[in-house]
Formats: C-alpha cells, sequence, structure tokens
C-alpha cells in the first residue's frame, strides 16, 4: 500500500458501486467508512487515528452505532485494527479495491482448516470467481505469469502490465481465471478482438517469439482454458 493520494472520483464509484452493495453496507457503516477515508487515504494517509465519539460528532450519531459499524468494517477487512485504546483507535484504512472479495475468504478459510484437518490441500472453487473485482484477485493473474507477458514472455514491470482477456470481453469472455491473463500493453493493445492462438503465431511470424516459444504458448493457452492454470491465491509460494 502506497502512502499516496488515490484518484479520488474513481475511488468514490468504486464505493458507491461496488463496495457499498458487495458488502451490503449499511447507511451507518458506508458514512463512517466514508468519513474515514476522507480523513486518512484521501489526505494520502494509510493510517488514520480516531475516537468513537469525535467520529460520531462529526456524523451526528453516539458512540454506539459508530462503534458497531467499526467493527462490521474491521470484519470485512475494509480497516485493519492498529491498536485499540480508551483515548482513541488507529486504523489502516482500505481503499474499495484492496478490500479482499468476502466470499473468497471463506473458501480459503474453510480450504484452510480442511488442510489442517487432513493433513492434504483440497482444490478450491474458484470457477465462479470475478478475478476483475479487485486488485489482490487481479494481482494474483499476474503472480500465476510471474510478472510476464503471456503472449510474448517480456518481462512487465507493474507500471506497463495489464490484465487481457483471451476471449475478448466484446465476445462474451468472462473475468474467469481461465479468460484472463497478465500482458504486456503493446500485446494487450495489438491483440484487440483476434483469437489469442491467430495472435500468437502472428508474434511468431514476426519473430518476436520462436518456434518453441509459440509451441509452448499454444499449449498454454489450451492449458488456460482447461483451468490448470490456477493462480497462485490461497497458496502462495
Ligand atoms: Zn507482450
Amino acid at each position: 500500500m502506497k502512502n499516496k493520494k488515490p484518484n479520488a472520483e474513481l475511488v468514490w464509484k468504486q464505493l458507491e458501486d461496488q463496495l457499498a452493495p458487495r458488502l451490503r453496507l449499511s447507511v451507518i457503516e458506508r458514512t463512517v467508512y466514508a468519513h474515514l477515508l476522507r480523513h486518512s487515504r484521501l489526505e494520502g494517509k494509510l493510517r488514520l487515528q480516531f475516537s468513537l465519539l469525535g467520529v460520531g460528532r462529526n456524523i451526528r450519531l453516539s458512540a454506539g452505532p459508530v462503534r458497531k459499524a467499526v467493527r462490521r468494517l474491521v470484519a470485512h477487512d475494509a480497516l485493519r485494527m492498529v491498536q485499540r485504546s480508551k483515548t482513541g483507535h488507529v486504523v489502516e484504512v482500505r481503499l474499495p479495491d484492496e478490500i479482499p472479495a468476502a466470499g473468497l475468504k471463506r473458501i480459503a478459510r474453510r480450504a484452510a482448516a480442511k488442510e489442517e484437518s487432513t493433513g492434504t490441500r483440497s482444490p478450491v472453487n474458484l470457477e465462479g470467481v470475478d478475478f476483475m473485482q479487485n486488485k489482490p484477485l487481479r494481482n494474483s493473474i499476474h503472480a500465476r505469469e510471474r510478472d510476464q507477458c503471456f503472449y510474448c514472455l517480456r518481462r512487465t514491470p507493474p507500471s506497463v502490465q495489464c490484465l487481457d482477456h483471451v476471449v475478448p470481453q466484446a465476445r462474451s469472455g468472462r473475468n474467469s481465471y481461465r479468460n484472463l491473463v497478465s500482458s504486456c500493453m503493446e500485446c494487450n493493445t495489438q491483440k484487440g478482438e483476434t483469437a489469442a492462438a491467430d495472435f500468437l503465431r502472428r508474434l511468431y511470424r514476426e519473430r518476436r517469439l520462436t518456434a518453441a516459444e509459440l509451441a509452448a504458448r499454444l499449449r498454454a493457452l489450451d492449458a488456460l482454458a482447461s483451468g490448470k492454470l490456477r493462480p497462485p491465491l490461497l497458496h502462495p509460494a
């Protein structure tokens, strides 16, 4: 998490359009979160010290409902409690797209518990998961490709990497881990609506891939579609 000011307009839209409905935030929870976010991340600070009474005074509520809202926001990982004391709390405030999907956390917890009790790793169901919905999920796709472009194999530092839909969204490609790959901006732009296999062959014709690399990439494409390339989401190496 960087201590720079995020794009407030984008954050606001993510809060209204995605986060609040996804976490089913009540009006109070939403107001408390917006207030804390406003005074931390939107000021370029990760942490914030506050008192329940102080926040309550600001949004015209008593400390009780504020405390309840803070608890629920912590449970959802929207806030991380750093310190709790009589004089005030210190929290780290997460931006909407830094908050992990609730469903996924539950799945991960269940898998971990099962692993512990049986001593074996059980497959986790990722099929319904929308990997575009937040940053941790998007990052898990980049991590799977080890920060290399899926198509041209160039190294892609975070500033030039993006997620590419293998089957374009315009052709009803899904946000599944089977349809998303980490790619460089150039490949993402050049591929456009082209089928992924055809695009790889074009890279070979342009001598950006060797014959062996092309063959390996086409195999990777099959492996991706058949669900064999799972992101290292729950068991980071
Ligand atoms: Zn590329």
